[in-house]
């Protein structure tokens, strides 16, 4: 029974594709990829219009942030409440 119920909460996590860094609005129209050369785990990709992380693969490092010359990557327990909608984007944009 502890078991299972262990797992259960392992796979919830899961689905909910806990997102520790986050790429939001300001990226657009700048795409200067600074955050891809210091990330060390390659979880950073490019997308149409804006650069986006995928969760499952970023490990919560914070290097990207400094590097970003226009702020626009947070943790995501921090983006602005103006750019939430961002980080559904960068899970969607990560095919999740
Ligand atoms: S927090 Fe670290 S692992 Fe995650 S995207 Fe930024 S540099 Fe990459
Ligand atoms: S460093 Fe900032 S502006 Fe440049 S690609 Fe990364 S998130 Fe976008």
């Amino acid at each position: 029974m502890r078991y299972d119920s262990y797992g259960s909460n392992v796979g919830v996590n899961r689905k909910e594709h806990v997102m520790p860094h986050v790429i939001c609005e300001p990226c657009i129209g700048v795409k200067d990829a600074s955050c891809v050369e210091v990330c060390p785990v390659e979880c950073i990709h490019e997308a149409d219009d804006q650069f986006y992380i995928h969760p499952e693969e970023c490990i919560d490092c914070g290097a990207c942030v400094p590097a970003c010359p226009v702020s626009a990557i947070f943790p995501e327990e921090d983006v602005p409440k103006e750019w939430q909608s961002f980080i559904a984007r960068n899970v969607e944009l990560s095919g999740l």
